[in-house]
Parts: C-alpha cells; structure tokens; sequence
C-alpha cells in the first residue's frame, strides 16, 4: 500500500511524536467543497473521532519533522532526547494526506513540527504543505496547523488563508513555569502570533460582511494546549490562564494535557507519577462552565479553593458550598441560576424554560425533560414537595449524591472527557 510501503520509518517516528498534542479537535469549520475538490468539511462532513481517554483521531496527525533547535525539559522531541529523528519533504507530507484522505483514512491533517533551523524556516514549510494541498490538490478536508512560537506576521497571515484552524501552544501554565523548563522560548514568542491570527479573524469577518468574496481566515479560529502537572501549578493558576486566554485571544478551545514523565530530570516530577486522568477531566469541566454555563473562573477556584475536587464535579462543589443560593424554584428562576442547579444540562435549562411558559413543572415533568434528578432534587423546588430534603449539610448532600450516583462518578474516574449529564 503507498502510504506505509513508501515512508514507513518517518510517519512511524513522526506520527509517534505528535501524539503529545491534544489540541486536534476538528469542530466548527464551514469550508464547502467547491470546484468539484477533494473533501468537505462542512458541518456533518468532519467526524468527532476519539480514542477511549478521548483523543480526536480523525485527522492524519504528525510533525514536519521531530528535530528540534530547542531543548523544552518536557518535550520528547527536544534536541537534548536521544531519539530517532525524521523529517518529511513537503510533498511527502500532501501526498500522504491525500492518500489516506482516498482510503478513508482521514477527514483531515493535524500538522505539527519541531523548529528545525528558525521559527519562519519551519512556518514556511508548514504553510506550503497547506497551500499546496489547497491549490495544487484542491482539498477541502479539514487542516490544522500549528504555529510556531515566534513566527512572523506574514507567515501567520498566510497560514491562515489556507488552514481552518491555527494553535500556537501556551504549553506552560505561567511564565516562571516556562522559565524554569523551557529557557529558549519566551511568552510574547506565544503571544505574537495568537494576536495576529485574532486580529485577522476580525478583520477577514469584517470585510466578508461587505465584500462576499473576501477569502475565509483560518475559519475554526484558533486554539491552544497547556500541559497540565510538570511544572507544579495549581488548578486556579490554570484555570486564569486559560480564561486569559479566552478573553484576551477569542480561542475557540484550550486544551488540557496531563504530562506524562518521560525523562529523569530535577526540574519534572520523577517518572511513573502520571497525572490523574481525573484532574485533566475536572478542568475540562471547569472550562466548559465558564464558556457556557455563564460561571467566572473566581468562583470555581480562588485563593481559599485552588484545587478542584476529584470526587464530584466542579458544579456540584460550587453548590455544595454555596447552600445558600438553593434551592432553586424552576417555575422562576432565571437561565443563570438554572443553569447552576447541579444536575441540569444547557439543554435541559432551555427546555424548562420553555416548558414552563405553557404550565408549572413537577417532578414527573422534569424527568421528562432529562434532569438527573438524583443530584437536582436537592437544589431545586418545583409544584410537587416530592423529593424535597430539607436543612442538610453539604456532607450529607454529598453523601447522598456519592451513594446514589456510584455507577457515574466511578464512571468519572475512567472516563477522560465525561461532562455534564
Ligand atoms: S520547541 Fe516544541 S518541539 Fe522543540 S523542544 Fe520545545 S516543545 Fe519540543
């Protein structure tokens, strides 16, 4: 077959090295197939692929090559590492894109790389593989690039013309994290290119309202990784950053990997002392309740609570210690304390409130609707006193919720990417 008979010891080493990046998620680009092409990544057209601990799989995903100038102490690939090391020629790479993409392998690329010589030598040749597959193979398959820390301006604009989505790692919760095990990379290195891939997104989105034929940019937006354990931060100190980055940055998604100790190394924890899969599933959690169920990172994780919980969810744990605030009428209530009622989904939120514009809900109609009342019914009331347990403790609320949820939150501790019910 071509693809493995032709470049087998490279996309072994190359594929292999890539596998540290989680940030592959192929969600939200609206790139049509045009002039009878190759691929389509419309809606439906790129599928959700994930490993058992929830990896995305779906696209081809390897480096450019696995050399690398720098000397990151967490990195496989930094040049200090006794490795193998492999490097593809541009064309190598689109060949095998479109390869598998034939075979059915694929809905797209994942195509990442060690800085071998400098930042826009290695952008360069990132950007080709992109542009060639667009113009010179008309693909239309999903492609995600990522950018190299430092590249310039132009590099990043262009890149952006023919990926959906771009990353540039954050790699390093905070800056005296990267000081201390990445010496060679500086923040602002991070921070120039993000800006710029936000700043064009706006621009293109601009112009596009006036001008239709105003070519996309990078349509998925952009993206970024943290990893999660190496360099001893805490979950509130992630958690800034990341809402940072949200807010400063317009990320569409920031990706949370647990390190895995590889090397004997002083400045990383010492090997076999993997982070939890658990910890990794909490701050997944935690940024979805601040992108979508309207919570402020303050008030998951602060001064007084700098580490989620590992045996509930970050939900639950802010109602538990906020009794105070429940329970919660959902004949009344408005969407933001509905949607801090534990138990009770974005969906089921707007469900309730549409439901009760047409008569009271109970219990039997909240059911219906999908809240898992084996959590909810101790923060809410509805027209039914069923259920309601009354001046409990938060212990005792917990205790209850453990007892009767074992299956879930046992569940929890396996699964990588189980959010809200
Ligand atoms: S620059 Fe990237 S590839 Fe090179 S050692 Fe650092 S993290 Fe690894």
């Amino acid at each position: 077959m071509f693809v493995f008979s032709t470049y087998p010891r490279k996309l072994k080493i190359l594929a292999d090295a890539a596998k540290y990046d989680v940030s592959c998620s192929s969600s939200g680009s609206k790139r049509a197939n045009t002039n009878k092409g190759l691929g389509d990544a419309t809606g439906m057209g790129i599928c959700h692929s994930y490993t058992e601990d929830g990896r995305c799989v779906s696209l081809l995903k390897i480096l450019l090559t696995n050399h690398c100038i720098f000397d990151c102490a967490y990195c496989v690939t930094r040049k200090s590492n006794d490795v193998k090391r492999a490097a593809f020629k541009v064309q190598e790479v689109v060949d095998l894109t479109i390869n598998f993409y034939r075979r059915n392998y694929i809905e797209g690329l994942f195509l990442s790389s060690g800085i071998f010589k400098s930042a826009d030598y290695t952008m360069e040749r990132l950007v080709a593989v992109a542009k060639k597959l667009r113009l010179e193979e008309n693909f239309n398959g999903y492609i995600h690039l990522k950018s190299i820390p430092g590249a310039s301006d132009e590099l990043m604009r262009e890149a952006g013309l023919y990926a959906d989505r771009l990353s540039v790692n954050i790699e390093i919760p905070t800056e005296a994290g990267l000081k201390k095990l990445a010496p060679d990379k500086k923040r602002k290195d991070f921070i120039k290119p993000m800006l710029k891939v936000k700043n064009e997104i706006i621009q293109y989105n601009a112009e596009k309202k006036i001008i239709k034929s105003t070519p996309k940019f990078a349509p998925a937006g952009q993206s970024t990784q943290m990893i999660i354990g190496a360099s001893g931060e805490n979950d509130f100190q992630i958690m800034q950053t990341s809402n940072h980055f949200y807010k400063s940055y317009n990320l569409k998604r920031v990706y949370y990997s647990g390190y895995v100790p590889i090397s004997y190394d002083n400045r990383l924890p010492q090997i076999g002392s993997a982070v939890p899969m658990l910890r990794e599933n909490r701050l997944y959690q935690t940024d979805w309740l601040m992108r979508f169920y309207g919570f402020d990172v303050s008030e998951i994780l602060n001064e007084q609570h700098q580490n989620l919980d590992l045996d509930v969810d970050p939900k639950l744990s802010w109602a538990l210690r906020n009794l105070h605030e429940f329970p919660v009428d959902v004949n009344t209530a408005d969407q933001r304390m509905l949607a801090r009622i534990p138990g009770l989904g974005m969906k089921s939120v707007f469900k309730i409130i549409n439901a009760r514009r047409f008569r009271k809900l109970n219990w039997e109609h909240l059911k219906k609707i999908g809240v898992a009342l084996n959590r909810a019914q101790y923060f809410m009331v509805c027209e039914s006193n069923q259920f309601e347990k009354r001046d409990l403790t938060p212990e005792k609320i917990k205790g209850f919720i453990l007892q009767n949820s074992t299956s879930k939150y046992q569940k929890t501790l396996s699964n990588q990417l189980n959010l809200f019910g």
